[in-house]
């Protein structure tokens, strides 16, 4: 009990550092982003916005690194027991990672804000205009677009920037409330968003990912610079507690 309590501590400071490192990568992000912008705007100094893109691709690589480990510890921690000979962590950790890379090659987050930067840069001489090779795209990705794909709870029906305990499926990236989605999860194994293909809902899979704080905190933000009327408020009562 008391080894299980230490695994948990320390894997959520271990967590909590690789959040300070994704979060600064965020932030740098933006800051090249800025750059890239006046280069670009300062009569097309191509090879340095050029350059500056190959960081961004960089960091997005590292950053999703560090969410892929920290989604890594997590999982260890929750499934740890007590053994008698010691664990390999690099070896389980490669092995972990090794497997997500495996199911989703390629981070969707990334792909978005890959495209937040070439949009910003794109937009200096061309605002209005569609970019090339959008139709190439397998993704369709829109400059309001953020990483959090439902802005409410489809269960409990708050905003996703109201949810006391918000987690994130690792498979479909739905974000939903944790206490009702765990007892959702009691009796279904469908992903609650309408239309989701996941059929496939497993409460190891369903968690509070590194990211999605930040990620909620960047839909915040972005609720209130364009003050969206898509984030409708909800204060509909769901008291399930109908005998006590
Ligand atoms: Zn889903």
């Amino acid at each position: 009990m008391a080894s299980t309590g230490k695994i948990q501590s320390s894997a959520s400071s271990l967590c909590d550092d690789n959040h300070s490192l994704i979060v600064e990568i965020r932030s740098t992000l933006n800051i090249i982003k800025d750059i890239a912008v006046d280069f670009e705007t300062d009569n097309n100094k191509s090879q340095q916005v050029k350059e500056l893109e190959g960081g961004v691709v960089e960091l997005l690589e590292a950053s999703s690194d560090c969410t892929l480990l920290s989604a890594a510890i997590q999982l260890y921690a929750t499934h740890y027991q007590p053994k008698t000979e010691p664990t390999d962590f690099n070896k389980w950790f490669d092995e972990e990672i090794a497997k997500s890379k495996a199911s989703s090659p390629s981070a969707p987050e990334n792909n978005r804000l890959l495209r937040q930067f070439r949009e910003a840069v794109w937009n200096v001489h061309h605002a209005g205009q569609p970019m090339p090779g959008d139709d190439q795209e397998d993704i369709v990705v829109t400059s309001t677009q953020c990483n959090i794909l439902n802005v409410t709870c489809p269960l409990s029906g708050k905003p996703v920037t109201e949810l006391a305990q918000p987690v994130r499926s690792m498979d479909c990236k739905h974000v939903y409330e944790k206490n009702v989605v765990m007892q959702y999860m009691r009796s279904a194994r469908k992903c609650p968003v309408a239309g989701c293909p996941n059929r496939n809902l497993l409460s190891e899979r369903v968690i509070q990912d590194q990211l999605l704080l930040l990620d909620i905190e960047e839909l915040r933000v972005m609720s209130k610079q364009t003050a969206r009327d898509d984030v409708i408020e909800d204060f509909t009562n769901i008291d399930d507690e109908e005998t006590s």
